[in-house]
This record gives C-alpha cells, sequence and structure tokens, in this order.
C-alpha cells in the first residue's frame, strides 16, 4: 500500500515537474517575444532628498505589459531571466530605453534628475561591460553623470581584480554605482573600499518596522552613520509612512524613496508627479516650521 502510495506520488510528482518545465519553457519563449514585440515598458519611482525638498533622482523598474495578462512586474520574470540569460539583452534594453529617456528630459530642460538602472550580477557573467554601456549611452545622446547603476551585493562575492576592474570601468564613463538591497546580502563590508562605490540603499526590510521597532532602529542608525564617515550618499527604500519618514529625517538620512512619496509611474505621469511631491514636502517642511 505504501508502495503503491509512493509510485502515485512519484506520478503525481513528475506531471507537476513536466506541467513546470512546460511552463518554464513557455515562459522563456513569451519572454523572447516580448522583447522582439516590445512589450516592456520603465516605469520610475522617485527619489527624493529630504534637505531641499527636491526630487533629485528616478529609478527605472522594468514592467511587462504582456497581452490579454495585464501589467506583470519584475519579481514574475526577472528571477527566470537571470536564469535563461535572457537578462542580458532585457538589460541592453533597459539601458537603451533609460539613456533615451535621460536625454528626452534634458532636452525638455530637466536637467538635475539622475536615473538609476539595475543591473543583475549574472550580467558581468555575461558579457555586460562598461563598453557596452558607453556605445549605448552614446548612441542616445545621454549624459553618463546623470546615470547611477544599481548593483546588489551579491556582485562581491568575487573580489578579484576583474570584478574591480569591471565596476571601476563604469566610474570611469562619469556614472555613478549604488549598492542595492544594502545589508541584506552575505558579503563582507571589506568591498565598500574595494570598490568604487557612490551610494548605499538601505533595503526596505529595515525599514518597515520603523520607528517602533529598536532593532532595525539601531541598525539603520548604524547605516546612516557608517554612510557619513565612509562619505557614501545614502537613500532608505521602501518608507511607507509619515513615520517613518520623521524617523528617518532626524536620524540623518538624506535621501528616501518609497510608496508615501509615488509608486513607480509612467514617463507621462512623472513631471506630475514630481510637482506634487515637492510641493507636498516643501508645505510641510514649513508647517513643521510654524510648530
Ligand atoms: P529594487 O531594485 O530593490 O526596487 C525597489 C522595489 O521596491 C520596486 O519593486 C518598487 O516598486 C518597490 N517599492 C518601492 N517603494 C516601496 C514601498 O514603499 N513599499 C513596498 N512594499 N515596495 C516598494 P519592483 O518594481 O516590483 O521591482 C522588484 C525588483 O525587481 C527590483 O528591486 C529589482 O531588483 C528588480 N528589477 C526591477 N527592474 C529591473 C531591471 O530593469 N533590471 C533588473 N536586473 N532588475 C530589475
Ligand atoms: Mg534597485
Ligand atoms: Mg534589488
Ligand atoms: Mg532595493
Amino acid at each position: 500500500l505504501a508502495k503503491d502510495r509512493g509510485r502515485n506520488q512519484y506520478q503525481f510528482y513528475n506531471a507537476e515537474m513536466r506541467e513546470h518545465v512546460k511552463n518554464r519553457t513557455d515562459m522563456e519563449q513569451a519572454l523572447r517575444q516580448a522583447l522582439e514585440r516590445d512589450e516592456f515598458e520603465l516605469y520610475y519611482q522617485p527619489i527624493c532628498n529630504l534637505e531641499t525638498h527636491r526630487v533629485v533622482s528616478v529609478e527605472a523598474l522594468i514592467r511587462w505589459h504582456q497581452p490579454g495578462n495585464g501589467i506583470i512586474g519584475p519579481g514574475a520574470f526577472i528571477p527566470l531571466a537571470e536564469e535563461t540569460g535572457l537578462i542580458q539583452p532585457i538589460g541592453l534594453w533597459v539601458l537603451q530605453r533609460s539613456c533615451e529617456q535621460l536625454q528626452q528630459w534634458q532636452e525638455q530642460g530637466i536637467d538635475d534628475l539622475c536615473l538609476s538602472v539595475n543591473v543583475s550580477s549574472n550580467q558581468r557573467q555575461l558579457g555586460f561591460s562598461a563598453q557596452m554601456a558607453e556605445k549605448i549611452i552614446n548612441d542616445a545622446g545621454a549624459d553618463p553623470r546623470k546615470l547611477v547603476f544599481e548593483i546588489t551585493e551579491s556582485m562581491f562575492l568575487d573580489s578579484s581584480d576583474e570584478a574591480v576592474t569591471w565596476l571601476k570601468q563604469f566610474k570611469e564613463l562619469g556614472a555613478s554605482l549604488a549598492i542595492d538591497d544594502f545589508g541584506t546580502g552575505y558579503s563582507s563590508l571589506s568591498y565598500l573600499k574595494q570598490f568604487p562605490i557612490d551610494k548605499l540603499k538601505i533595503d526596505r526590510a529595515f525599514v518597515r518596522d520603523l520607528p517602533d521597532n529598536k532593532e532595525d532602529a539601531s541598525l539603520v542608525n548604524a547605516i546612516i552613520a557608517m554612510s557619513h564617515s565612509l562619505n557614501l550618499e545614502l537613500i532608505t527604500e521602501g518608507v511607507e509612512t509619515q513615520e517613518q519618514l520623521q524617523y528617518l529625517h532626524q536620524a540623518g538620512c538624506a535621501n528616501i524613496q518609497g510608496f508615501l512619496l509615488s509608486k513607480p509611474v509612467t514617463a507621462e505621469q512623472l513631471p506630475a508627479v514630481i510637482r506634487q511631491i515637492e510641493f507636498s514636502l516643501s508645505s510641510q517642511a514649513s508647517a513643521d516650521y510654524e510648530i
């Protein structure tokens, strides 16, 4: 009986596995077609400076308009793109689209806005390089000094000279480097002095339970102190409440990003969203002042 049950389970597992593989293959095929059919779109999420009350930067976040399926977020397809190598052409498309958008903003007189692009760790293994980025930037006529490349700590598991050189070449283009999801990786902090990093983005896992959670508050305070002493620009991600904003502001975090300010929006929506954020932050500041 146990054997029968075992066999049934095995068959069930098999069928499930086949279904899984089929889904994966279908999904991979759909992702390839999505590139050809131009179904990806970049959304932009504002990053705001709490001293100047200005939106200083935006992060480009990919979305997939899958016909019949609505808008699909990156969590549902970036991992598979990374496994299959499709992250390489997708990453190039993201950079190209970002550079075109930067150039367009410059033309419209919006010349003080930086743009962050996420780069997956395995894009390096797949051959993505500063030379490729340079060509894309030049072709689009974008200013490389407005570009920020967001990388994660997993990039530093390999702290070889080649990895250092690879990253330095992006800096030599004039772009900046930010560590995304800071504090969630497993690599040693020594990479902060080995690699030419400009910015840290505190992961939203540390923000969610602020200001009540004392451990999270201590960790955030420590990261803020470290960013000051290492002269790294700091951005806190995932700010959803006014209390979190107030806490981070008084703790000395200069820049924030999160749903409290705005969700990621389309290029068309962005100018109005920026005006509204800057208006509400400065009126809030003058209200605080009066108290
Ligand atoms: P990330 O780079 O850490 O981007 C921030 C994510 O947090 C975004 O999710 C954003 O919508 C979300 N977020 C921002 N503020 C809040 C908040 O206040 N509360 C909550 N709950 N979430 C917030 P999204 O757009 O779904 O992207 C998820 C991840 O997918 C990104 O995390 C990034 O790792 C990856 N990704 C997105 N676009 C690209 C891309 O073009 N290339 C690559 N390689 N990865 C990308
Ligand atoms: Mg990011
Ligand atoms: Mg990330
Ligand atoms: Mg992040």
